[in-house]
């Protein structure tokens, strides 16, 4: 394997070369910003950058991925961690979830989920879980749930509270929702 010197490294960093992403990362002191070998930002005065063997380092050391060269999610477009958490929020659909349940499951920190949520989904992480278990509530409530039972499984700690949140989403209220349903059957 090729020993990637500091030097190895800087002109493969000066000259873009694509052909090092994720052989290491090159980290911009000032932003605290790591990026790809090839990314078009930009490049930071030399004395500001720092070298970073993989990604792990650069969390470590505090930095963020570059939004414009990706660097967090190479080489796939959505970042390793998102299918964990996606699997739990889907699977979760009963209660609220927390924080630092994602963070746990991810191995990242909450801002990064968060970016990627809002570029992604254009949703938070928790307003984004927060849909799938309206989906699932409205789901019962088209199955004929009584919506007493919809507020307890889906996790509402009451019926106003899960009947705002269903307005929020759909425009009307559950029994509404229930009644147009049962008209139409
Ligand atoms: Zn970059």
């Amino acid at each position: 394997m090729e020993q990637l010197t500091h030097d190895k490294m800087l002109a493969a960093t000066l000259r873009h070369d694509t052909g090092y992403d994720g052989k290491f990362y090159v980290g911009v002191r000032t932003m605290k910003i790591y990026c790809l070998p090839s990314c078009r930002a930009k490049l930071p005065l030399i004395k500001n950058i720092v070298f970073f063997r993989d990604r792990k380092e650069a969390i470590a050391a505090g930095f963020k991925g570059c939004k414009r060269c990706k660097a967090e999610f190479f080489p796939n477009a959505s970042p390793v961690w998102l299918a964990a958490v996606l699997a739990f929020m889907e699977k979760r659909r009963t209660a609220r979830i927390g924080v630092s349940k994602l963070v746990e499951l991810s191995g990242v920190d909450i801002s990064t989920i968060r970016r990627y949520f809002k570029s992604q989904f254009q949703s938070t992480p928790m307003a984004f879980h927060r849909k799938l278990r309206l989906a699932r509530a409205r789901k019962m409530i088209e199955e004929g749930t009584d919506y007493l039972t919809v507020t307890y499984e889906c996790g509402y700690e009451s019926a106003s509270g899960f009947r705002d949140a269903f307005i929020k989403e759909y425009g009307l209220p559950p029994g509404k929702y229930y009644a147009n349903r049962t008209n139409r059957l």
